[in-house]
């Protein structure tokens, strides 16, 4: 089998910043799932962008997002990622503190912008940084406890959440936000690309309570477009202790070894990937003796595939036929005997 080419190449802006600036932007450099970069975001004029509240398109282009501008494939095996022109940049935007903290105004820099930031530079930002969250909890309690005043007496009584979402854990796609859901209605499990394995007790303890104690309506496994956990797996290189994570996507190729190479498209054959991905998590879902039971006393949960749109923040329904699923997969996984 023809190997693909890797596509983890460090730019050489990265390799020249300077160690403290390497370290502020560790998360970007060093991240594996982090693969296609717009080089355009180190100009000057797309800092001051960046600087900014984010757009969707800003979403679509940043850290894990898809590239606009993939670079053709020469090589003929189909399992395979372009490589040349992915590049990566340090993180962007000005370091103010002359306006009210927000998420995207914080950046690693120098006071001084001909000079890498200085320790006290350093200091500063993990301060302030840190200090923002309990600066922005503080606010959203007050605002709970004003528009409610017996709010947070219901959110100390328990949990009856409808729903359990299993999702990426890429900073993007915050499950309550993008839904509308409120403290209380989804318990939430989120990994790098949104896996279900029966050999996780994590996951397999999530859905089990949720399931069996929680009694949650619908299980969601919502991927999305652009996944650098799905990209990553398309890459032929030893990743260390992502490799049996990532393992459980290359498989999801093997299945579908011949759809995906159909697809002469790079892109979009990463986004079928994304699709299937989410349809054999799906399958693990209903495999697990606590869904199928609950389902044949309680008729739920049902189980759903969702995919995430960075380009315009909506939400596919994949339509998976919940019922001929689990009816398929009892053929060999039928567990609804108890011992
Ligand atoms: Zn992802």
């Amino acid at each position: 089998m023809l190997l693909p080419r890797l596509i983890f190449a460090p730019s050489p802006s990265l390799r020249s910043i300077t160690r403290v600036a390497a370290t502020a932007s560790r998360p970007f450099a060093s991240d594996p799932l982090c693969i296609a970069r717009s080089s355009s975001s180190s100009s000057s004029s797309s800092r001051s962008k960046s600087a900014q509240a984010p757009t969707l398109a800003r979403l679509a282009s940043s850290c894990c997002g898809s590239s606009t501008s993939t670079p053709p494939s020469n090589n003929p095996h189909k399992y395979q990622t372009p490589s040349s022109s992915f590049t990566t940049t340090t993180p962007t935007a000005n370091y103010s503190t002359s306006s009210p903290p927000s998420p995207f105004t914080f950046k690693m820099s120098s006071s001084d912008n001909n000079k890498p930031p200085s320790a006290e530079d350093v200091s500063k930002y993990l301060r302030e940084t840190h200090d923002r969250l309990f600066d922005n909890n503080r606010a959203w309690a007050a605002e709970k406890a004003e528009r409610d005043p017996g709010y947070f007496a219901k959110l100390s009584a328990g949990q009856s959440p409808e729903y359990l979402w299993i999702g990426c854990s890429d900073s993007r796609i915050p499950a309550e936000q993008i839904t509308g859901l409120e403290p209380g209605e989804a318990f939430i499990h989120r990994n790098i690309a949104n896996l279900v394995c029966n050999t996780d007790l994590n996951v397999m303890s999530v859905i089990n309570y949720a399931v069996r104690h929680l009694g949650v309506k619908h299980i969601i496994v919502c991927g999305h477009y652009g996944c650098g956990g799905v990209k990553a797996a398309m890459t032929p290189k030893d990743l260390g202790l992502l490799n049996p994570w990532l393992r459980n996507i290359r498989d999801v190729y093997r299945l579908h070894e011949k759809e995906l190479d159909a697809i002469p498209d790079e892109e979009q054959r990463y986004n079928r990937l994304v699709e299937l991905n989410v349809e054999e998590q799906c399958r693990n879902i209903v495999k697990t003796a606590a869904v199928q039971q609950s389902y044949a006393k309680n008729q739920f949960p049902v189980v759903h595939g969702w995919v995430f749109g960075f380009h315009d923040g909506l939400l596919k329904d994949l339509k998976i036929d919940f019922q001929a699923m689990l009816k398929n997969i009892q053929k060999i996984y039928n567990l609804t005997e108890a011992e």
